[in-house]
């Protein structure tokens, strides 16, 4: 590679994602022992969990299965031969002084995932990227040293020891934090459509370690890359990565060097801070687990898995975009979850106009939800009354305007739309006699305007149009008063 002698000026980030998921088994790993998250410490542990000498570990085929049916969705070959090893350390959290792992033969491998990137600045259509997926691997997870309580004393819990991991490692694809984030969401919510893992980043199930490096725009080597760890949320990895980001830059365009090393994100100080340097790099000594059998996955067990695969995010929006015509923005958004797409579903199969209906659940249902903190599958708008709201704007009850009203209060108190609207006195007022009335008096009032208007000032309409709207509170049909008001002052 020829020495550089001029600074680059632009930098592009290059990221791979380690993620950790625990899996949604009643038990663990190689024993009986419950996963069940937040028992009293160490009532969920046995001989071995605690890592006692002499006892054996089974392989919990629920594991298994999970881990195939996870590798099936992420597009992975399935490795027919596979096996466990061991990941030799010492820590207090972990009794035995290994970790059960896979190592040299995985038993996923070459995957990819495809994540839809944020859309521009117009809010429509962001593109699909494909990012490789380079292994996925069962292991168990450690215990958790408790720094807490009055005593000066630490405590070691091992409920957690022997829960089951995925460990699912992508290629060095990402190129932005936006990737990283986009990736880290789709990748959460396919573990959370196949019903894997739980998803929840805070407590722990879902755990992400970003490596990073910078490379000078055009080259084809990669830099030297940082391993960011102890990050819990999604916010926290977007901005763990922006610092590193910067951190990295500066060191470069100082001339410096970046240090393949493991750094901490410090939540407080929104800083990340060095963890270990590759010297103090553990030397793992890795051996094939002598305590298990290889695993040898045959085609029959692969096949029964696929059947068991729901429909993914990515097929689900293809389809609606295929089936019913909407953006891919639309389908984007609306099987970001199980529960909203077929929410979507439900009310098109009553109420036939899928763009009109994603309209609504984009913009107003969403919204309830988000302010309301509620989710969809807590059902405060069943579909058919959605569909119920939509029929009266189109049979002409009410007007557009009027509906959004109407479904915040089918929100806030759970009634049918019918109700409100007749209790409220809200039907659309269409009679032309009545929508006359409105308008004479409007005239009667603004002489000056109607006079402007006469002599050439013709925008002046949408004045009088707002005047008799708002003399009706808002339930004229704006279509009849429109017509109306223009004969009229045509006539004088
Ligand atoms: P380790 O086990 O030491 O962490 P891996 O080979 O498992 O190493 O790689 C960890 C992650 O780092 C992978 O997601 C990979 O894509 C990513 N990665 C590898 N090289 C780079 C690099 N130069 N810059 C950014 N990410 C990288
Ligand atoms: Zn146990
Ligand atoms: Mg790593």
């Amino acid at each position: 590679m020829p020495t550089q002698t001029t600074t680059p000026t632009q930098y592009e980030m290059v990221v791979g994602l380690e993620v950790h998921a625990q899996l949604k088994t009643a038990s663990k790993i190689f024993c009986g022992c419950s996963t069940k998250f937040g028992a009293a410490p160490n009532t969920q542990t046995c001989p071995i969990c605690l890592g006692m000498p002499g006892v054996l570990p089974v392989l919990n085929r629920r594991v298994l299965e999970m881990a195939v049916k996870t590798g099936l969705a992420l597009h992975c070959q399935i490795s027919p031969y596979s096996r466990f090893s061991r990941k030799n350390y010492f820590y207090p959290d972990l009794p035995k002084g290994y970790q059960i792992s896979q190592y040299e033969l995985p038993l996923c491998e070459h995957g990819y995932l495809e994540v839809a990137l944020p859309a521009g600045q117009a809010g429509v259509n962001g593109q699909i990227k494909r990012i490789g997926i380079h292994r996925a691997h069962m292991e168990e997870d450690a215990g958790k040293n408790l720094h807490e309580g009055l005593e000066a004393a630490s405590h070691v819990d091992l409920n957690r020891a022997g829960v089951p991991l995925l460990e699912i490692v992508s290629e060095p694809d990402i190129r932005s934090v936006d990737e990283a984030v986009a990736y880290l969401k789709t990748l959460r919510d396919i573990l959370v459509y196949l019903d894997v893992c739980d998803g929840n980043m805070e407590e722990g199930s879902l755990r992400c370690e970003p490596n990073l490096s910078l490379r000078p725009v055009g080259q084809k080597e990669f830099g030297t890359r940082v391993e960011l760890k102890n990050i819990n949320s999604f916010r926290f990895v977007q901005k763990a990565m922006e610092y590193e980001l910067r951190r990295q830059e500066k060191v470069l365009r100082e001339g410096g060097r970046i240090v393949q090393e493991t750094r901490l994100w410090n939540t407080e100080k929104e800083i990340t801070v060095v963890m270990r340097g590759k010297e103090e790099a553990h030397d793992y000594r890795y051996f094939p687990e002598p305590d298990l059998v290889p695993l040898i996955i045959p085609q029959e067990l692969i096949e029964e898995v696929r059947k068991t695969l729901p429909e993914l995010p990515d097929s689900k929006r293809e389809r609606f975009v295929r089936e019913y015509g909407i953006p891919v923005y639309d389908a984007e958004v609306l099987t970001t979850s199980k529960d909203l797409a077929h929410y979507f579903e439900a009310c098109v199969e009553v109420y036939p106009q899928p763009k009109t209906v994603s309209n609504w659940i984009m913009t107003e249902l969403l919204r309830e939800l988000k302010n309301s903190g509620q989710e969809i599958a807590d059902g405060p708008i069943p579909p058919d009354r959605l569909a119920g709201l939509l029929k009266m704007i189109d049979n002409g009850t009410i007007s557009g305007k009027i509906a959004k009203t109407v479904f915040e209060e089918m929100y806030r108190t759970g009634r049918p739309p019918e109700e409100i609207v007749k209790e409220r006195g809200l039907v659309q007022i269409s009679d032309e006699g009545a929508i006359e009335t409105l308008i004479d008096e409007v005239l009667q009032a603004h002489p000056d305007e109607r006079e402007s208007y006469r002599q050439g000032k013709s925008q002046l309409l949408g004045f009088f149009v707002g005047q008799v709207m708002k003399r009706s509170q808002g339930k004229a049909n704006p279509g009849k008063v429109n017509e109306l008001l223009k004969r009229k002052l045509g006539e004088t």
